[in-house]
């Protein structure tokens, strides 16, 4: 055993946003975040990631609790039972993020852009498919953050000047992959004039924060980890190992959303399907199970192995929808 630690941290996390209902396909990613974190006795964090405050819906961030519980899965911290952070939830850390966007302001990392609104109004949530615009070509590179200043809050947003090199890491799932950041993605938006910050900041403040070792997550968030890379090298933390799991696509190969049908985790409940059912049907696409047969959460625990998990799509198809939906 060589490069072993015992004082390393081994904690993963669930991270939803109250911004819609969490449904199947949130389901079986928190499913496989949880089993990777408890099936080698890690630890694990819930974060609600509330800050894109015009799509929050009243009461989601509760039922996303109530959801995760239904399915049989736990943490060790969180905003219903509290823990070492002050917060768990990411409206009440704004204060952390502007103290890291200050530092970026400070080093001259970031410049005020005054192109695209629309783009600023999205970057508060994780960009998902399909989501990912052009490439900003650099239009405002050449502002400084000194004298930001000069323009009116709210007529701009900060962005990152990112960096002309080929990076590399080695996800969990996907393998061997890479990326320059500047070339292929751009130079991002990582906060609003005000300070309000964008999921790509608040995600690497608060994963450094909480001590994140592990991040588990859909695919259509890859390009993003290495955006959120970027950030990590910067600031001189110490990254999380990225697993990015394969989506959950409806029969059309579309990422699974309102067009596929009522797939919330919520109606299932309420319409007394035990999580099993649903737990069982997960388990069978993801390759842990040989047959749909209904299973709990714990019980995937014992032979859990990420070397055994598909790396295909998983379709969720209307004929599975109704077999589930059977009470
Ligand atoms: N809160 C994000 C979402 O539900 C997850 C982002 C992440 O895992 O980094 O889309
Ligand atoms: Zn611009």
């Amino acid at each position: 055993m060589s490069g072993g630690n015992l004082l390393a941290r081994d904690i993963g996390r669930l991270a939803p946003s109250p911004t819609g209902a969490q449904h199947v396909g949130n389901a079986r990613t928190f499913l496989l975040a949880w089993l990777s974190a408890r099936s080698r006795a890690g630890r694990l964090i819930l974060r609600m990631e509330d800050i894109d405050s015009p799509r929050i819906k009243v009461g989601a961030a509760q039922q996303a609790v109530e959801d995760l519980r239904w399915l049989g899965l736990d943490w060790d911290a969180g905003p219903d039972i509290g823990g070492p952070q002050f917060s768990y939830v990411q409206t009440e850390r704004l204060n952390l993020y502007q103290a890291a966007l200050q530092q970026l302001k400070d080093r001259e990392l970031i410049y005020p852009c005054t192109c695209t609104r629309s783009e600023v109004a999205a970057a508060a949530s994780a960009p998902h498919a399909g989501q990912e615009g052009p490439r900003y070509p650099g239009t405002c590179a050449q502002n400084t953050a000194a004298r930001a200043d000069e323009l009116a809050v709210g007529t701009y947003a900060w962005r990152l000047r990112t960096t002309d090199k080929v990076r590399t890491y080695h996800d969990g799932l996907v393998g061997e992959v890479r990326c320059n950041v500047f070339q292929e993605l751009g130079d991002f938006v990582i906060a609003k004039a005000d300070g309000t910050p964008a999921y790509q900041l608040a995600v690497v403040v608060d994963d450094h924060d909480m001590q994140i070792s592990e991040v588990v997550r859909g695919d259509d968030l890859l390009p993003s980890a290495f955006r959120q890379l970027e950030l990590y090298e910067l600031f001189g933390w110490q990254p999380p190992r990225f697993i990015h799991v394969p989506l959950v696509v409806g029969e059309d190969g579309r990422r699974l959303a309102k067009r596929h049908g009522d797939t919330r985790l919520a109606t299932l409940r309420e319409a007394g399907i035990r999580s099993e059912q649903l737990i069982g049907l997960l388990a069978h696409s993801c390759n842990l199970r040989p047959s749909t047969a209904p299973v709990t959460a714990r019980e995937l625990l014992a032979d859990f192995d990420w070397r055994r998990v598909s790396r295909e799509r998983f379709v969720f198809t209307a004929a599975m929808h109704n077999w589930l939906a059977q009470p």
